[in-house]
């Protein structure tokens, strides 16, 4: 089986200006070019570039991988060519090409400087001078889903309100990427399978480490849940400050948002929604 992969394992290999030059030089500067966005527009702009298809003699683009882009541009009936083409040039197969316009950490961290910049800040003093890239591997590392195998176990015949309370959690508003933090509640009432307590925390966890709305993690935990243990019903309860709130505009202070998901007895079943509230507000 073909396992997919978000990141290629192939070698990286970064493309330096120079080789790109010399490839360019041997290219036809008297036929007009239509660079293919974005990275051919690079290329077509060290030529002689057009703006439309219409115009051009020949496409252009930085790279054929695949072939799809090429594909896409096939029904134009022009001639169609890249600077580096892995189809023509076997050598160039297992190598994962970088060129000088793509993104590489610095670049990310360059960005965010210019935004110190531009809020005023001088990103030389020192203590801003890693703060780019601290912030970045932060970021990165808080984002990170942290997937866990959801192991379950047969419930013996336990049919009772599982709840576990208080759970933090923190997480990242998307509208602000500013923190909101709080506890989280969780209960279900099991059918057939248990799961270890600590993966309940760990599902909050899951969901919370995004750039997320305090609403989706909640309906997220309880539909994950629901759907590895099929249990009678599950509750979701999550309390949040959120910083974007607290820090600016009004500047509520102590201003708590609740929101919760009730799937199945829950829903359905005042009484046991009731137990939940009681055993959540009891154990604050
Ligand atoms: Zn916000």
């Amino acid at each position: 089986m073909e396992i997919k992969r978000t990141r290629p394992q192939a070698m990286e290999c970064f493309i330096s200006w120079k080789e790109i030059i010399k490839r360019v030089d041997t290219l036809d500067k008297s036929k007009k070019y239509y660079g293919v966005p974005r990275g051919g527009q690079y290329i077509s702009a060290m030529l002689n570039p057009v703006d439309t298809i219409e115009e051009c003699d020949i496409i252009i683009d930085d790279l054929i991988d695949s072939g799809k882009t090429k594909e896409n541009y096939s029904h134009y009936k022009k001639p169609f060519v890249a600077l580096f083409d892995k189809i023509k040039e076997k050598d160039l197969k297992d190598q994962w090409l970088i060129f000088p316009w793509e993104l590489k950490e610095e670049a990310v961290e360059d960005n965010f400087c210019r935004i110190l910049q531009y809020l005023g800040e001088d990103p030389t003093r020192e203590g801003l001078l890693e703060t780019p890239k601290r912030y970045i591997k932060f970021l990165k590392e808080f984002l990170e889903p942290k997937e866990f195998n959801f192991t379950s176990f047969d419930s013996e015949g336990a049919d009772e309100m599982i709840v576990q309370t208080n759970i933090p959690f923190y997480s990242l508003c998307e509208h602000h990427i500013a923190p909101f933090f709080g506890i989280a509640n969780v209960a279900y009432i099991p059918s057939e399978k248990i799961v270890g307590l600590s993966k309940l925390a760990r599902t909050v966890d899951l969901y919370a480490n995004r750039l997320q709305n305090q609403e989706r993690i909640t309906t997220q935990i309880a539909e994950r849940i629901q759907k590895e243990l099929n249990p009678l019903g599950v509750a979701v309860n999550l309390k949040a400050q959120h910083l974007c709130m607290n820090m600016r505009g009004v500047k509520k202070h102590n201003t708590w948002t609740a929101t919760s998901k009730m799937i199945g007895i829950f829903k359905n079943d005042n009484k046991a929604r009731t137990e939940f509230f009681n055993i959540i507000n009891g154990t604050k």
